[in-house]
């Protein structure tokens, strides 16, 4: 058998069989699932896997073609099982929403609402005053305003404040995080200049006040987020800072990147600051992910001083770094439900992950283990495992968890992890050791009936 005597697409494509098939579908889908399919035979005749070609007219070689077809159709956005055990994973959409923020999003997308409309006046309103008010209760701020992110959000602060102007930031917080932001370059492309101060480990308030000219419009300041430097390291309170920044008549800014409303202290996680202890000691303007920490929509969330909001407001930028309905109805439920701390950390699935028991991970991951049935063929073993926060918060943190460690007698943790990731609810694990871990911290309840099925199906294919 060689590959010249594989068939024509033509010639399928004559076959009853194969034409019953264009009831279903297009003749493109069937011509690109032939083609396909052709091409795997081509593969497997070279490497001498097979030495005949299958039945085209048989039901398997039709039962094949339909499930790539099918595979073809299926969306792009799928859901996924997080058991990496980072609990703000931006490849797998950071937060999940509260069940509150997805009954607001759902009622906004079914129905007209009043997003620009004053129901009061009956004139047209703004759709900032759905968040604004709430922002400014949990942040002890003047004003506030929203946008698509906290990138938009520092390119939007930049350009209303310092373009054309200096703006001076400490060498040890040049951050570049994931996806292509590096604070450098958002500088630079909202038409500021950059003046770099202090050293990559120290930088003290003489640095920043040394830095200052009659052009610096802004000092800013950002969270290092994915990095820390440690060791013989300072950088000045933010109090002194303040006070610099008002003695020379310049704007205080901070990126917080994640930024928390509210003390994570409880959960073991000390080092986070507070948006309100911030504004509180004197920064005029920070900015924070709605998604990150917070646990809501994909959003930048910008609050300070009134007078400089209401410069970030009529800026013409901002029409094209708006929130969108669908996320201001989120962000405002997500908010709303801080009035009351401790709903939130029930509520808020970012919190309620970080606040778990550890006897509750771990009554997980007995489940997920005690629902393997077939393990003739699979390993299955509970451990101590470490979370992350993930999401650029606290890189250095980790979080006690449970997992459950997966190995296979005939697969290695590679394959059997792409395996996992092929399943019809991919789940995403973690590679440790040669072996495939699952970390229960990062799954819920509802995901475990999904991973048993999943692992029984592998144990016994
Ligand atoms: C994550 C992060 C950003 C970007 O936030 P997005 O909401 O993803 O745009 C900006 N600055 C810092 C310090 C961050 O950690």
């Amino acid at each position: 058998m060689h590959p010249r005597d594989l068939p024509h697409i033509q010639s399928l494509l004559d076959l009853t069989e194969i034409q019953n098939l264009s009831e279903r579908y297009s003749r493109g889908e069937v011509v690109s699932a032939l083609r396909g399919a052709i091409e795997g035979l081509r593969v497997q005749l070279l490497a001498a896997e097979i030495d005949s070609l299958p039945d085209f007219c048989g039901s398997d070689f039709q039962t094949g073609l339909v499930a790539d077809i099918e595979k073809t159709r299926a969306a792009s956005l799928r859901r996924v099982i997080n058991a990496t055990g980072i609990l703000i994973h931006t490849n797998l959409g950071r937060s999940r929403l509260a069940d509150q923020a997805i009954a607001a999003m759902q009622a906004a997308a079914a129905h007209p609402n009043n997003l620009e409309l004053d129901l009061t006046r009956g004139k047209r309103g703004s759709r900032h005053t759905h968040v604004e008010a709430l922002i400014c209760e949990l942040t002890g701020a003047e004003a506030a305003v929203v946008v698509n992110n906290c990138a938009a959000a520092v390119l939007l602060s930049l350009m209303a404040t310092a373009s054309g102007k200096k703006v001076v930031a400490s060498r040890g917080e040049l951050i570049e995080i994931g996806g292509s932001f590096r604070l450098p370059d958002v500088i630079e492309q909202s038409g500021a200049i950059l003046k770099e101060v202090g050293a990559t480990n120290k930088t003290r308030v003489s640095d920043y006040a040394n830095g200052i000219d009659d052009e610096t419009a802004v000092l800013l300041k950002s969270h290092t987020s994915n990095f820390k430097i440690v060791g013989f390291t300072s950088s000045p309170e933010r109090r002194d800072l303040a006070k610099l920044a008002r003695d020379r008549g310049v704007i205080l800014m901070e990126d917080l990147g994640s930024g928390v409303l509210i003390d994570l202290a409880p959960f073991g996680l000390p080092d986070e600051p507070v948006v309100s202890d911030i504004l509180k000691a004197g920064v005029d303007l920070v900015m924070f992910s709605g998604d990150k920490l917070l646990g809501g929509p994909q959003a930048g969330i910008i609050a300070g001083k009134s007078q400089i909001i209401a410069r970030l407001k009529s800026h013409p930028l901002m029409r094209a770094v708006r929130l969108d309905k669908l996320s201001i109805a989120a962000l405002e439920a997500t908010l709303r439900l801080y009035r009351a701390p401790y709903d939130a950390t029930r509520e808020i699935p970012v919190l309620a992950m970080l606040a778990q028991d550890i006897l509750e991970i771990g009554a997980r991951a007995k489940r997920l283990k005690a629902g393997l049935f077939d393990m003739a063929n699979m390993a299955a073993d509970i451990e101590q495992s470490l979370a992350y926060v993930g999401g650029g918060t606290l890189p250095e943190q980790d979080l006690q968890s449970v997992a459950v460690a997966i190995s296979h007698k005939n697969l290695s943790a590679e394959k059997l992890s792409a395996v996992l990731r092929g399943c019809s609810v991919p789940v995403i694990a973690r590679i440790e050791k040669g072996r495939v871990v699952l970390d229960m911290r990062t799954v819920t309840d509802a995901d475990v009936p999904l991973i048993v099925e999943a692992l029984n199906e592998i144990s016994q294919g």
